[in-house]
């Protein structure tokens, strides 16, 4: 493992500015604490830059988790509830179509659906969530289901990956969600989640969405039991489906949120640590078009420097979002669409609304609620 020097670090970004690809041993030295913050996300600038020019994209979007039962017990989940437990739910039909409504009348782009594995609700019932929805609001992007809830469908139904993920896209599922990544390596995931999907069968499931043609994004969940070397190992598995499939559209580190979890002795990630992970991705991640520093988790002040840090994109206005509140998150429960943009003119950059699937959207000046798709966003990856 190489230690801090600043031969290290020159070496590392002779790499970046003639475009080569860094490896696990450039990712630690970024990740050293000896090496200073401001170099490593100057460096990552210059790789977003290069990519996104000065746009940073959003998109007005709501979510969805219609339970928060869940057979699992992830030691850093403070979302999910027993069968019996008072907080627990499942949503009806009615209100998951008031949703839906919701969110066509607040000129929604996106619905993303996440939620907990129901003890007993079967595969048909998560397949009718989209079904309904998709029947209903036909123009509603659905971005659903983590490879977590899709290898539970494979439990319950037990068919293969490819017929259930093709009978939830004709269902009308538009692309996937990167949650249930956590953290791949088997040190780690065996503390945190040992009874969900394992690495392997996140990647096949991402691997089989991809051969579908249904992107996807991916996630990392820091700043709890892993070390560096555990969080550049995962950045590297991301990055080798990439040069397999091409198939993810963003990369969005998640910060862990202690409160009301089974890890809440640990201390939330500093900003610091925050703005680094995200510099580091972007150095790491050469074929991933986007990094996200999603709001709701970073705080608005992070996640507004996190823009010059080598994130591109903030997510969404966002509408109903229950997992990191539930965890301690204090960032308000939504942003409006002028005040997403006012962030991003504040931290220089040029807002660019985008929809799920990185085109950009025009909107109707009368009536804001009215939308249509535009040209696609192309990144230089
Ligand atoms: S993270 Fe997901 S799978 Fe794990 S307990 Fe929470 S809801 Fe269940």
């Amino acid at each position: 493992m190489a230690g801090f020097t600043s031969a290290a670090f020159d070496a590392i970004k002779d790499k970046v500015l003639a475009g080569e690809r860094l490896s696990l041993d450039d990712g630690l030295v970024l990740y050293d604490p000896a090496t200073p913050l401001h170099e490593v996300g100057q460096l990552a600038n210059i790789v977003r830059e290069r990519k996104n020019g000065n746009a940073a994209y959003y998109n007005i979007n709501t979510h969805l988790n219609a339970t928060n039962i869940c057979v699992y017990r992830c030691t850093f989940c403070a979302f999910r509830s027993d069968l019996r437990e008072a907080k627990g739910y499942a949503m009806s039909d009615e209100q998951i179509l008031a949703r839906g409504q919701e969110a066509i009348d607040n000129g929604c782009t996106e619905m993303h659906i996440v939620g907990g594995l129901h003890h007993q609700r079967k595969y048909e019932w998560y397949l009718h969530v989209v079904q309904t929805l998709h029947n209903a609001y036909p123009d509603l992007h659905l971005k659903a289901w983590t490879a977590v809830e899709i290898n539970w469908f494979e439990f319950l139904t037990k068919r293969s990956i490819r017929s259930i993920l093709e009978e939830q896209m004709a269902a009308g599922l538009g692309s996937m969600p990167g949650g249930g990544a956590e953290i791949f390596h088997p040190e780690v995931r065996s503390k945190i989640c040992e009874h969900k999907a394992d690495a392997r069968n996140w990647f096949d499931i991402h691997r089989t969405a991809h051969q579908l043609g249904l992107k996807t994004n991916c996630t990392m969940l820091y700043g709890h039991i892993e070390n560096a070397f555990h969080r550049i190992d995962h950045l590297i598995r991301l990055r080798e489906l990439q040069d397999e499939t091409g198939g993810f559209q963003t990369f969005i580190p998640l910060a862990f949120h202690p409160e009301n979890t089974g890890l809440s002795h640990i201390k939330k990630p500093s900003a610091l640590m925050d703005l680094r992970t995200i510099a580091v991705s972007r150095l790491m991640l050469d074929n991933i078009a986007h990094i996200k520093a999603y709001w709701i988790m970073l705080g608005i002040g992070t996640a507004q420097s996190a823009l010059a840090y080598g994130a591109d994109d903030l997510d969404g206005t966002v509408r109903h979002e229950l997992i990191y509140h539930d965890a301690g998150a204090t960032t308000p429960e939504l942003l409006t669409t002028e005040q997403i943009r006012r962030l991003i003119v504040e931290a220089g950059r040029e807002p660019i609304e985008r929809d799920t699937l990185y085109r950009r959207i025009e909107r109707d000046p009368s009536n804001p609620a009215r939308w249509s798709v535009g040209e696609q966003i192309l990144a230089a990856v």
